[in-house]
C-alpha cells in the first residue's frame, strides 16, 4: 500500500500498548468484566475515510462520550438560551460525579454527570414522553455515527442498579428548579444514553461530524446546525477531560471527551475525528492508553489546535504586472482559503493597485471562503469600482457568489 497512514497508526498503537497502568472501573459491575488489554484506535477524515487499528471493531458502551452529543441535541432542540438557563459552560475542576453547582443552582457544565443528566432532560420538545426522548437520543447519536446504535441492556440494567449517586445529583438539581421533569426519569434516560454501544470507528465518525460543522462525512446528513458544533467543541475543549482538562489542552490540544468504559473521542475542527479505546483508567477516570495514544497522535501528526497554521502569507499566488506599453492588465492572483487573515493580506495587496488602474482579480486557485472573507472581498471590489476602476473577476468556482 502506498498510503503510509495505516502503518503509522499500527506503529503508534504498538508503542502505546506497552503501558498497562491504571485499573478497569469497578463501580459498574457489567463494565468491571471488560478485557483490560483491549486497545483500538480509529481516525476519520473530512471526506469520510475511516482508518482503524487494533481492536477497532470491538464494541463497548459509550458512557460519558455520549455527553457532548446529547448536549448537541439539546441545543438543536431547545435553543442556546434555554439550555444555558439550565447548564453552565465553566470547567468544574472536580471529579465527574461531584455536586458541581453554581450559586444559582445551575450545574457547572454538561460534561460532568450532574450537568449531563440536566442536559438529557432538555432533549426533544417540551413535555416529550420518556420513551420518545429515548428514541430521539438513540436516533440522534446514530445519525452522528452514521449507523444505528443499539443499547446494551445488560450495561443499562447494571448501571440502573447502582444509580444512587446519579439520582442524588438529579434530585439536587430538581430541588434548585433547574431540572426539566422527574429526576428518576432523567437518570434512567441518561443511563440508557450511556449504554449505547460503539466502536472506535463510530467514535471517529461521530467526532468528525462535530469537527465538520455537523455534517456527517460518511452519510452526508446535516445532523445538527453548525453553531451547535461550535458550542459543543468549545465546551469539550474546556471541560471534556474532567479535572484534567487544562493539562489535556496543553499537551494534546484537541477538544475531547472520555468515558469510564475506556473510550476517548477527539475532534479537531476541519481536520480529523479520532476514537480510542482501552479499559484501564487513571485515577481521574481517563483511559491510560487512550491518553497515551492521543498524546502520540497530536505530536506525530501535528494536530495541536493551538499550533498556528501557515496560511496567511501564502494567499498571494502572484501579481502579473501590466505590459510596459500599456497593453494587458495587472492581475492579482489569490490562492487557498479566504478566511479573515488571508483576505486581510489580499486587501493590502489590492491597495497597491494604482488609483484609476483597471485590473483582474483571479480567484481560480481559491478553494473556499468564509462568510467574512467573502464579504470583505466583495466590499473591496465594490469600493474599487466606485473609484472608477474596472475590476474583472475570474471566479470559476463561484467563490464570491455563494
Ligand atoms: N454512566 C457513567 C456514570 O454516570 C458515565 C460516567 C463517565 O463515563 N464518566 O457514572
Amino acid at each position: 500500500m502506498r498510503n503510509p497512514i495505516p502503518d503509522l497508526l499500527d506503529e503508534l498503537r504498538e508503542r502505546c500498548a506497552d503501558d498497562d497502568g491504571g485499573e478497569v472501573l469497578s463501580t459498574i459491575p457489567e463494565l468491571a468484566k471488560a478485557d483490560p488489554d483491549r486497545f483500538g484506535i480509529g481516525l476519520c477524515t473530512i471526506d469520510g475515510t475511516v482508518y482503524g487499528t487494533g481492536d477497532a471493531e470491538h464494541r463497548f458502551s459509550i458512557q460519558s462520550i455520549s455527553k457532548p452529543f446529547a448536549y448537541a441535541l439539546a441545543l438543536a432542540d431547545r435553543g442556546r438560551d434555554t439550555v444555558l438557563e439550565h447548564v453552565g459552560v465553566e470547567p468544574s475542576g472536580d471529579s465527574f460525579n461531584e455536586i458541581s453547582l453554581e450559586q444559582s443552582g445551575r450545574p457547572r457544565n454538561p460534561m460532568i454527570n450532574i450537568g449531563a443528566i440536566t442536559t438529557h432532560a432538555l432533549i426533544g420538545h417540551e413535555g416529550i414522553s420518556r420513551k420518545q426522548r429515548d428514541k430521539r437520543v438513540q436516533q440522534g447519536l446514530s445519525a452522528f455515527a452514521g449507523r444505528k446504535l443499539d443499547v446494551d441492556e445488560e450495561v443499562f440494567a447494571s448501571e440502573q442498579s447502582e444509580a444512587s449517586r446519579n439520582l442524588a445529583l438529579a434530585y439536587l438539581v430538581h430541588a434548585r428548579e433547574k431540572l426539566d421533569g422527574e429526576p428518576h426519569h432523567a437518570v434512567e434516560g441518561y443511563i440508557r444514553q450511556c449504554s449505547l454501544l460503539v466502536d472506535v470507528r463510530d467514535l471517529a465518525v461521530m467526532a468528525m461530524t462535530l469537527a465538520a460543522g455537523g455534517r456527517n462525512p460518511v452519510t452526508g446528513e446535516q445532523v445538527v446546525p453548525t453553531w451547535v458544533c461550535t458550542q459543543v467543541l468549545s465546551v469539550m475543549a474546556t471541560c471534556g477531560m474532567y479535572d484534567a482538562s487544562g493539562q489535556w489542552m496543553s499537551t494534546v490540544g484537541i477538544p475531547a471527551k472520555s468515558g469510564v468504559s475506556g473510550g476517548v473521542l477527539g475532534a479537531l475542527p476541519g481536520q480529523a475525528g479520532i476514537g480510542a479505546f482501552s479499559p484501564r483508567l487513571d485515577e481521574i477516570g481517563n483511559s491510560v492508553r487512550g491518553v497515551r495514544a492521543f498524546e502520540a497522535l497530536s505530536a506525530d501528526l501535528g494536530l495541536h489546535l493551538m499550533h498556528a497554521p501557515e496560511v496567511a502569507s501564502h494567499v498571494l499566488y502572484g501579481v502579473v504586472e501590466p505590459d510596459a506599453d500599456g497593453d494587458g492588465l495587472r492581475e492579482v492572483q489569490l490562492q487557498g482559503t479566504m478566511h479573515f487573515a488571508a483576505v486581510e493580506v489580499a486587501l493590502r495587496e489590492l491597495e497597491e493597485v494604482p488609483d484609476g488602474e483597471s485590473f483582474v482579480l483571479d480567484l481560480s486557485r481559491v478553494a473556499s471562503a468564509t462568510d467574512v472573507g467573502r464579504r470583505l472581498l466583495l466590499e473591496a471590489v465594490e469600493r474599487m469600482r466606485a473609484d472608477r476602476r474596472e475590476v474583472r473577476i475570474t471566479d470559476p468556482h463561484d467563490i464570491l457568489g455563494g
